[in-house]
């Protein structure tokens, strides 16, 4: 059996005018037969993911991760935050993104 990972980039634009791109890694899944169970990891380059969702995530494998993205997190990625900081799953952008990927499911993994 191959095992295909694919990499969707979300461009999310706010209300302020700032853009972060939102990468979610998966497994491909040309039939969509794998949709309740088709594992995702993600990351956002703003600084709320940083500094509130990076760490968390990746303490449950949830946070797409490459050499680049592990240098950009730096410290956000092993030290726990402070007991100050909220912690939050995921930044409004990744959210969005996941939204988008869920309700678009079928049709992203057709598009591969
Ligand atoms: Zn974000």
């Amino acid at each position: 059996m191959n095992v295909y990972y694919v990499i969707f980039q979300f461009k999310t634009v706010s209300d302020t005018g700032h853009s972060y791109k939102v990468f979610i890694r998966t497994l491909a899944d040309f039939n969509s037969s794998e949709y309740m169970k088709n594992k995702i990891q993600v990351y956002c380059g703003c600084q709320d993911f940083k500094f509130r969702s990076a760490w968390l995530l990746n303490k449950h494998d949830s946070l797409f991760r490459t050499t680049k993205i592990d240098a950009l997190l730096g410290p956000a990625l092993t030290d726990s935050p402070s007991n100050k900081t909220r912690l939050s799953g995921l930044c409004k952008h990744s959210m969005a993104a996941i939204n988008y990927f869920v309700s678009h499911y079928q049709q992203l993994m057709r598009s591969i």
